[in-house]
Parts: C-alpha cells; structure tokens; sequence
C-alpha cells in the first residue's frame, strides 16, 4: 500500500519498486485526507504511512517530500504542495517570485519514506532508522533554482530544479530522472527492506492482488 494520492508519486514509484505490488490511497474507500500537521518530512511521511496502514491493514508506504531553498530558510519545505493556490504551474511562479533579484539560489528535494508495520527483526536498511513499528529512509538531491521554467517532464517543482550539469529535472526522462532524484535515492535505499518483507510474505509481489 502507498499512502499517497499523488498520481505522479505512484507513477514513479511503480517504476522505482518493481518488486512489490503497490496499491494507493484511490484504490481504497474514499477518506478524507490526513491532516499533515508535523513540521518535518519524517513527521508527516509517518503520519501518512500510520494512517493508510491503520486503514488498509497492510504494510503501508508513505513519501513526504518536497523542495528546500536555502535563501528562504529551507521554504517552501514540507509546505511545497500548498505553497500556492491553484496549479503546480502556479505555485513554481509564486517561488520564482519570492526568489526574484536573488543570486543565491542552491536548493534540493527531499523525501522521507517511512514504511509502517515492520516487524522488530527485520534489519534496518543503511542510512535508515526505526520510529516503533515504522523504518524510515531519506533521500536528496542538491541543486539550484533557475530563472524560468523549462521543459515538460516531471511535475511540481522540476521545471525549475537545476542540477550541477545545468539541466533542470524536467528536461530528463524519467529513467533518467530516477537515477539522480531525491525519491530515487530513498526507494534504493529501502527496496531491499521490501524485498524481505516480500520474502516473508508481508508485502505481496507485482502482480498481486493487493499490496
Ligand atoms: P507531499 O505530497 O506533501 O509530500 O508534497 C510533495 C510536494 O513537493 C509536491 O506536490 C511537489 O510540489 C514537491 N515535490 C516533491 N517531489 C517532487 C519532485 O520529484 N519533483 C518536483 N516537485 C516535487
């Protein structure tokens, strides 16, 4: 199960986690969506994992993720997805705006997975760490903003993410995106500990009927 409504995050992790079945929060009865009231990103990816596994009763997954701007004191941060009203578009010209005249402009995405329901035994992936029943893991990718949007790949923030090479993130294909990303980062860092949770038959294998 990943606890998100995100068409776009559930796209990537599908290509991100081939080896489990991964459900999402549209293919449970309608909920009103969990407050996320914590002030960091493990916060609130906890909060969600927590919440879809109370409700799915499986494992569940959850990403909480976002960008971080150093000249804004890490804003937008867990605030990315509500930065602005109105569209991802929106919100990336209201960012633009607070940035404008400034020079210094390095930046970087940050995604926490927490993975609720894991047994004790299981070992803890490298870099991760155990919050009771939850593992968590953390990914980032450092960049800086550019001065307009460019490209058509991607979603939220990517047309205006700049990595060291000079492309931004939605000028990459998606393979390409996966291989660099913040959320690419953090599902290679935790797809072994699903992998065992595969093995014991706690998480079912891509095919399945639920995950
Ligand atoms: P969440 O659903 O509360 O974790 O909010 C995540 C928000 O952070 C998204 O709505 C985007 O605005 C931004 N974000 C997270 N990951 C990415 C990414 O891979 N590319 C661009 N924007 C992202």
């Amino acid at each position: 199960m990943l606890a998100t409504a995100n068409a776009h995050k559930v796209e990537e992790y599908r290509d991100l986690l081939p080896d489990v079945a991964l459900l999402c929060l549209a293919d449970l009865p309608p909920a009103p969506e969990v407050p996320e009231t914590a002030p960091d990103f493990a916060g609130n990816a906890l909060i969600k994992a927590r919440d879809a596994r109370g409700r799915a009763g499986t494992i569940a997954l959850a990403d909480d993720s976002g960008l971080c701007v150093d000249a804004l004191d890490g804003a937008p941060g867990v605030y990315s997805a509500r930065y602005a009203p109105g569209a991802d578009a929106d919100r990336v010209q209201a960012l633009l705006a607070a940035m404008a005249g400034r020079t210094d402009r390095a930046a970087r995405f940050v995604c926490v997975i927490a993975v609720a329901g894991v047994p004790d035994d299981v070992p803890l992936p490298p870099g991760g760490w155990r919050d009771g029943e939850c593992v968590l893991v953390r990914g980032e990718v450092e960049g800086r903003l550019a001065l307009a949007p460019r490209g058509t790949g991607g979603f939220g923030y990517d047309p205006i993410f700049e990595l060291p090479g000079g492309a931004v993130v939605a000028e990459l294909d998606a393979a390409e995106k996966h291989a660099i990303s913040h959320r690419g980062v953090a599902a290679r860092a935790v797809g072994p500990l699903l992998r065992a949770l595969v093995d014991r038959g706690l998480l079912l294998p891509p095919g399945a009927a639920a995950g």
